[in-house]
């Protein structure tokens, strides 16, 4: 492995679309990183021979073999116990149900291995090398389609009893609100992402809002996304500015509930709606102050997440780390 005798780990990242995986130092400095496709659909043995095959090709491209990396860190979507490895079930990967993902991927590898939710990989991965170094007590929320977080307590990442914990988009902000994929109402994900901000525009433009939204999404209505509804915000649509004002509501709602409920030192926001800017956190920020007590209002900061789409698979080859340094058994 030529001149870099640095520890090195492997890095995992399965999502419900994509599979990254990535060859890493302790400084967060990737050696390799390979992207593919994740076959959802095809089913959980496909699936795991996808992440398999990424994983040969990370390697290759470092020049190394798995002798010479010292854990392996996944981060994978829906509920899962980092104690026990194994993931409960996802609503990305259809079928998946109480799979020991660790042991698995652990026996394929021949290498220790360790599992965490991505969203919570991903609050490690800015904890370690991102907006959250030096933080104590912080919380990663990443907004784009649903809203997903992960909760840092004196510098741990926080799984709760069963390895659940950090479900920030299933908050509910409004008991009577709109359907949960999870089978609630109103959750804070279901008022204040990417997929509320297109279906209230949907709604909006059926009763006959005069808005040059679809004009921005090929005139389909089915083609409305946050990106259209950016646009058509940018270029002074009325409408298309009073849906993120009101997005920027909610989100400012919630974040009001993680201020008083963790008094964080920091909340990295991430996520592809989180790429409006200004024009939804500034609000957004203001009526969190609204509403948050006064003192945990003045001692939080917010940042921008710093590693984009690499959040999730450093963060899951930090945790990794943390846990070899930790003694490596749980
Ligand atoms: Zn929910």
């Amino acid at each position: 492995m030529g001149e870099n005798r640095d520890t090195l780990v492997l890095g995992i990242d399965l999502g419900g679309t994509k599979i990254l995986t990535a060859v890493t130092n302790t400084q967060g400095k990737m050696l390799s990183r390979d992207h593919s496709i994740t076959p959802a659909k095809e089913g959980q043995e496909a699936v795991i021979k996808s992440i398999l095959e990424s994983v040969g090709r990370a390697l290759a491209q470092a020049h190394i073999s798995t002798p010479d990396l010292a854990a392996v860190g996944i981060g994978a979507p829906g509920l899962s116990n980092p104690e026990t490895g194994v993931l409960f079930t996802s609503p990305n990967l259809p079928g998946w149900k109480d799979v020991p993902l660790r042991d698995i991927i652990e026996k394929e590898l021949g290498k220790k291995a360790f599992l965490i939710n991505d969203a919570n990989a991903a609050a490690i991965g800015e904890l370690y090398f991102g907006a959250g170094r030096g933080a104590l007590n912080f919380i990663y929320i990443t907004v784009s389609t649903g809203i997903g977080g992960g909760i840092i307590i004196d510098g741990k990442i926080y799984t709760g009893s069963t390895g659940t914990a950090g479900e920030l988009g299933h908050m509910v902000i409004d008991d009577e609100g709109p359907q949960c994929n999870c089978g609630n109402k109103g959750c804070w994900e279901t008022l204040a992402s990417g997929t509320a901000l297109a279906r209230e525009a949907r709604h909006r433009i059926k009763e006959g809002a005069a808005t040059s939204i679809l004009k921005h999404a090929d005139g389909d209505l089915e083609k409305i996304n946050a990106e259209a509804i950016h646009e058509a915000a940018q270029a002074g649509d009325r409408l298309a500015n009073e849906l993120i004002a009101r997005i920027a509501y909610y989100l400012g709602v919630g974040l009001a509930n993680l201020i008083n409920i963790f008094n964080p030192e920091v909340i990295v926001i991430g996520g592809g709606l989180s790429n409006i800017g200004d024009t939804l956190l500034k609000p957004a920020f203001k009526e969190a102050k609204q509403r948050a007590f006064k003192q945990a209002y003045q001692a939080v900061r917010f940042a921008r997440a710093e590693l984009g789409r690499n959040s999730g698979v450093l963060g899951a080859a930090a945790f990794a780390l943390e846990k070899i340094n930790e003694g490596g058994t749980q």
